[in-house]
């Protein structure tokens, strides 16, 4: 049997084209608690679950003008657990990314592992596989890359494929402050706060949510590519 491997889709033209380089960033953004809202112990199943956080689709907008390719790393285990269908989930992925082109943005691809925990798979985060895969495939370069989350189970994932991370409070955010030894916590209003963390390589720091961590990345970094 061969080794489980993540799916790709969704690919954009220019992606599969080759369009934005032999080697470059991407911007790499999870799904659930940072994109969609988060369901505490439900998963999304179809597309009435899925709402998109206040100010998604703005990100997605300010990210379209990026010479740098958008792709969502999501951990879809209800299809391994058998909670969801493939299919379904294609749907959801098919009107997101719809969803999001509509109102003027960009998504290059959405990455997935569908596996359950116990199948000990190498894509599922914290595993880096999905993000060694898109490098293999698209010539994405991680350590030039950005990964916005809101777990440890991201940071950590980010941090072993050797990308720069950055936490958002939405989502699990908040709960995914107060596990982490300190860090401090700041006024709820702050858009962006530069904070590391000793077990977590790359953690650059924490976001009021994904428009504020773009606009950080924008305009705090200047953009990706340095
Ligand atoms: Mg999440
Ligand atoms: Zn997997």
């Amino acid at each position: 049997m061969s080794a489980p491997e993540p799916k790709i889709a969704q690919i954009s033209n220019r992606l599969m084209s080759g369009d934005f380089g032999a080697s470059h960033p991407a911007f790499l953004i999870d799904r659930d608690g940072v994109i969609n809202e988060h369901r505490p112990g439900r998963y999304v199943n179809d597309w009435p679950d899925f709402s998109f956080l206040p100010g998604t689709l703005d990100a997605f907008r300010a990210l379209a003008s990026t010479p740098d390719p958008v792709i969502v790393v999501t951990n879809q285990s209800g299809v391994g657990r058998g909670v969801m269908s493939a299919s379904a989930l294609e749907d959801i992925h098919e009107r997101m990314v719809g969803a999001v082109t509509s109102s003027g943005g960009r998504i290059d691809a959405v990455i997935h592992c569908p596996h359950p925990p116990a199948i000990s798979c190498a894509c599922r985060k914290p595993e880096p596989g999905m993000f060694f895969s898109l490098a293999s495939r698209f010539g994405v370069s991680l350590a030039q890359s950005v990964f916005i989350g809101d777990t440890v189970t991201d940071l950590k994932a980010g941090a072993t494929a050797g990308c720069r991370t950055i936490l958002v409070r939405t989502g699990e955010g908040e709960l995914t402050i107060a596990s982490l030894a300190g860090l401090a916590a700041f006024a709820d209003g702050t858009a962006f706060q530069a904070a590391s963390h000793d077990s977590l390589a790359g953690f650059s720091g924490i976001a009021r949510d994904l428009s504020a961590a773009v606009a950080h990345v924008l305009l705090g970094w200047g953009g990706l590519r340095r």
